[in-house]
């Protein structure tokens, strides 16, 4: 009988093991492969470190490997309204990396904890003990039990799925890799409220470049091939990508939305809901969150004590929410873009 198990090995479910492994029994379930050569699942990601995830990475004392850093680094996004073909430079201060050696360095702190990758959970059942989880690996299905559940297993959370019905507003998320020679280094984002709430991304990511973005749902992949289109007026050479990657990504409305669990059950990371619904930036949430739990698991009514630690997180998204608005409104971005507020003059 295990006393903790994590599923999912994300930022947030490789920050709580390395926390919490020296202390507890903890197995850490993920279906990824470190292993860069296998075919297995790979998270979807700009792999951009904002400030406030490097500020998490600090106050851990972590410092990235240069071999997980990717190739630019940025300084600057152009930012772009499609449809009034605005354009407006802002300073960015963010680490472009390479998202599946993050989450592989991340992983590779955790000591003190059995980690299986390469391995899908498949169910969580309740007994009368703890919890039976059920997992498949190369074909065979395997059971552990365990005390606790953490479900660290982000936007398509088989945990918050299987014991919450708490609704979360959720985009698709696709990407496309292309050759980078076509493209002059840039990171852009771009912006066009027939197709999408929420945004798209270009960026350089070594010697390819990267082109996504987040859809609501109906519709997703036509759509995403419209913006394809439209962002081409704006240099984009979007021909022929090597790789179509796609998966879920959450963005809360309210923070109602927002799961932290109950007393055996608990959500951390994108799986409780924890990113911005302005930038979808969800790693800084997912380590914050993490270390909450895991502070919260040294005092006696854990799940009270971990609610009470994600307030300042719940605030914070709460403000993305009030960002979310003026970035999201096509009148009221125009109007940030146009009064040029914060942004920068290229000198060619
Ligand atoms: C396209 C895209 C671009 C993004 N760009 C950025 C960015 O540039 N910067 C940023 O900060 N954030 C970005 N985000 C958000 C960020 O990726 C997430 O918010 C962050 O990774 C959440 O961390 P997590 O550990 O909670 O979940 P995840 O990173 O999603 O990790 C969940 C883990 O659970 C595992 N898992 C899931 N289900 C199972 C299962 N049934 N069995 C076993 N394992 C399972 C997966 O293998 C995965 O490793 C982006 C998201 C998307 C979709």
């Amino acid at each position: 009988m295990r006393d903790v198990i994590i599923i999912g090995g994300g930022p947030a479910g490789s920050t709580l093991a390395r926390l919490i492994g020296k202390e507890l029994n903890v197995l850490l379930i993920d279906k990824k492969n470190r292993d860069e050569s296998k075919t297995t699942f790979k998270k979807p990601c700009g792999g951009l470190i904002a400030p406030d995830a490097q500020r998490a990475l600090a106050r851990f004392q972590l410092q990235i490997p240069t071999e997980v850093l990717a190739n630019p680094q940025i300084f600057a996004v152009k930012t772009i309204d499609l449809q009034s073909k605005l354009i407006t430079h802002y300073q960015r201060f963010y680490l472009n990396v390479n998202r599946h050696r993050f989450d592989s360095w991340m992983l590779s702190l955790v000591v003190d904890v059995d980690i299986i990758e390469d391995a899908r959970v498949t169910s969580i059942v309740k007994t009368d003990m703890g919890f039976q989880v059920t997992y498949t690996k190369d074909g065979v299905e395997w059971v552990e039990q365990t005390l606790t559940i953490v479900g660290a297993d982000g936007a398509d959370s088989i945990v918050r799925k299987t014991f919450f019905n708490r609704k979360i507003r959720q985009y698709m998320a696709i990407q496309q890799f292309y050759s980078a020679s076509a493209i002059k280094p840039l990171y852009a984002s771009l912006f066009d409220h027939t197709l999408t709430d929420s945004y798209g991304w270009g960026l350089v990511k070594d010697d390819e470049f990267v082109f996504g973005a987040a859809m609501p749902l109906l519709n997703s992949r036509k759509n995403f091939e419209l913006l394809k289109d439209r962002s081409a007026l704006f240099d984009f050479y979007l021909k022929d990508p090597r790789i179509t990657e796609a998966c879920l990504v959450n963005s809360p409305q309210s923070i109602n939305e927002i799961e932290c669990g109950t007393e055996s059950i608990f959500l951390i990371g994108e799986a409780a809901g924890f990113i911005s619904p302005s930038s979808l930036e969800g790693i800084s949430y997912a380590m914050d969150s993490a270390l909450a739990l895991a502070q919260a698991m040294k005092k006696k009514n854990v799940i009270r004590n971990y609610k009470f630690k994600c307030r300042k997180i719940k605030v914070k998204i709460l403000l993305k929410q009030i960002k979310s608005i003026v970035l999201y409104t096509p009148f009221l971005r125009r109007l940030v873009m146009i009064s040029k507020i914060d942004s920068i003059e290229l000198v060619e």
